[in-house]
């Protein structure tokens, strides 16, 4: 990852249908390339997000929006000065990862859509992901109108137009639609600048428990480590809340599953702050916005391949119950995204598995009562979630997973 001269104070989501040039622009924007962090969803629980910061600059005495860029220096050789370090979570297009964009989602201040000019509006994942960040409540939102170098002058007018009936009624009404080529490295600046203008970062509290969604974990010793040279597990997320300082002791629920005498149990894990990374540099603290590494103490086979992710870290004591069931409001959508026109949602039944989202974590559940607006669910994975979370709710639908509402934990 290349370094940033400060820590990365703001998430950035990156959202639109597969293939219209999501991780194109990561890499315009960042120099690094975020499929290396493989977009696949494993176990039904872990999430695999590509995530990667990016520092704005300006180019002094400039007016704008020519100043803006992320080059360290003008083709003169001029030094540019540094406005903010900023996060992307590069939320994979395919729609059988709907809960992996959402997971995203939970940890994002505000996002880029990106829509090919080259295609029909909406693509399945445009209005698909459109709708998520509707539910999870992501009002700052730019709308990238990319690949404008494949099309001619009518046809990008006409998607414009496409694009402003599209977004006619949600919660993207009034987003800003910057014409761009993310390949071409065309109007780049336009973007930095309603990202600048549109994507604020968001007033933060220092003093408030610290509180980490964890995305993802690691074991990061090259195999045949002998136990001297052994590093401690990693944990990769987002501090959305307080700070996280080197040395601080640090508690992780749901944690894990202990067999005692034939009685398993969720039991929380603590451990400490060994190290911290953030805009790929190590650091003594970490506030809140953008993604972050921390080195634990934890012994790496914990966290080994994601083991880890969907949990909650913060100082001991201070975290939100761990649920194995848990009532939820449920309020359904009108239909299913992205799928055919007339295919409505059926009230949610006693007995059927649901798919759900919460924070960082995706766990299977099986309603075990519902009633119209509500539903109880038994899950076969704890989550760690306090009261009034989001859920993103979602039912087998032929071979895949499809978003059919969203709950509010009771
Ligand atoms: P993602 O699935 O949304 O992450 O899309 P990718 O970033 O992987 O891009 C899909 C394909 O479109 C790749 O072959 C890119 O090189 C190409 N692409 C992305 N942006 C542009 C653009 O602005 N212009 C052109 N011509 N191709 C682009
Ligand atoms: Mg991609």
């Amino acid at each position: 990852m290349t370094k940033n001269p400060q820590q990365p104070e703001v998430n950035i989501g990156l959202v639109g249908h597969v293939d219209h040039g999501k991780t194109t622009l990561v890499q315009a924007l960042s120099g690094s390339w975020t499929d290396q962090h493989s977009e696949e969803m494993k176990r039904g629980i872990s999430i695999r997000l590509g995530y990667a910061d990016a520092t704005f600059r300006q180019i002094p005495g400039v007016d704008a929006p020519e100043c803006y860029t992320v080059e360290e220096e003008t083709e003169d050789g001029e030094e540019t000065e540094v406005r903010r370090t900023v996060s992307f979570v590069d939320a994979p297009g395919h729609e059988t990862l709907m809960a992996t964009m959402l997971s995203g989602a939970a940890i994002m201040d505000g996002a880029i859509l990106l829509v090919s000019a080259t295609e029909d509006v909406p693509q399945a994942q445009t209005a698909e992901h459109l709708m998520a960040l509707d539910i999870i409540g992501i009002e700052n939102i730019v709308i990238a109108q990319n690949k404008v170098d494949l099309v001619d002058r009518e046809r990008a007018l006409d998607n414009y137009e496409q694009i402003k009936e599209f977004v006619e009624g949600t919660v993207a009404e009034d987003a800003p639609i910057v014409p761009i080529s993310a390949q071409q490295e065309v109007n780049l600046d336009l973007l930095i600048e309603a990202i600048e203008e549109e994507i604020p970062t968001p007033d933060r509290d220092e003093t408030e428990d610290s509180r980490m969604f964890v995305a993802r974990s690691f074991d990061i010793n090259r195999p045949g480590t002998t136990w001297d040279g052994l590093m401690g597990g990693v944990i990769g997320g987002s501090v959305v809340a307080g700070k996280l300082e080197e040395g601080d002791e640090l508690e992780l629920r749901p944690g894990r599953e202990v067999d005692e005498e034939g009685q398993t149990e969720w039991r929380s894990i603590t451990t400490e702050v060994r190290s911290l990374q953030a805009g790929g540099n190590m650091v003594d603290e970490v506030r809140p916005g953008g993604l972050c590494g921390v080195g634990t103490g934890l012994d790496p086979s914990f966290t080994k391949g994601d083991a880890l992710a969907g949990q909650v870290a913060g100082e001991p004591g201070t975290l939100p119950p761990t649920r194995e069931q848990f009532t939820m409001d449920v309020e359904l959508l009108d239909r299913v995204v992205g799928g055919e026109e007339d295919e409505g949602i059926d009230e949610i039944s006693t007995g059927e598995p649901l798919m759900l989202t919460v924070g960082t974590a995706t766990t299977v559940g099986a309603v075990t009562s519902a009633r119209s607006g509500e539903a109880e669910v038994s899950l076969k994975r704890p989550v760690c979630a306090a009261e009034g979370a989001k859920i993103a709710i979602n039912r087998r639908v032929g071979a895949r997973w499809r978003l059919i509402g969203i709950g509010t934990l009771k």
